[in-house]
């Protein structure tokens, strides 16, 4: 794959290495069950092993996200759009969900490329965070500064 276009008419290329259209997606749960396994695992370790199941295209105009079946140039499982929230909402059963950027992984591996996950996660700086509502399959996007939820993630295919 090299470039697909986004549904805004935006064009998502993965031929930069790093990429901003690529981004991978973790439940947070997930990377704590490898940390009770391996307290010390490197970020780059962990990353190498699981990034393909987690490779997600992301779109920096319109906020669109993209799952592809592995390893193919087939059209996508899923599209993600984005939208803002303006009544507030409450979220039952979630799962908290972690979003790493190519460009952010490639920035901090060629910096420090022993650093363990652990101190990682623990030093990101994120201004969202995001749950995903197990009911309605929809993520929904919490800014830290504010407390609010603001936008959500909707399939949209
Ligand atoms: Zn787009």
């Amino acid at each position: 794959m090299a470039k697909v276009g986004c549904l805004c008419g935006a064009i998502l290329s993965d031929v930069d290495c790093p990429s901003d259209n690529i981004i991978y997606i973790y439940r947070y749960y997930e990377l704590e069950s490898v940390l009770t396994q391996n307290a010390n695992i490197t970020l780059w370790n962990y990353y190498e092993s699981t990034m393909e199941n987690h490779l997600y295209w992301y779109c920096n105009k319109c906020g669109r996200v993209y799952k592809f079946p592995n390893g193919s140039e087939a059209k996508p499982d899923k599209i993600y759009r984005r939208e803002t929230v303006t009544e507030e909402a409450h979220i039952m059963d979630m799962i908290e969900m972690v979003a790493f950027s190519d460009i952010e992984i490639d920035t901090i591996t060629e910096y420090n490329p022993d650093i363990c996950l652990k101190e990682f996660l623990d030093n990101r700086l994120c201004t969202e965070s995001y749950f995903l509502d197990k009911s309605s399959g929809q993520v929904y996007v919490f800014d830290k500064e504010n407390c609010k939820i603001i936008a959500k993630y909707c399939v949209e295919k």
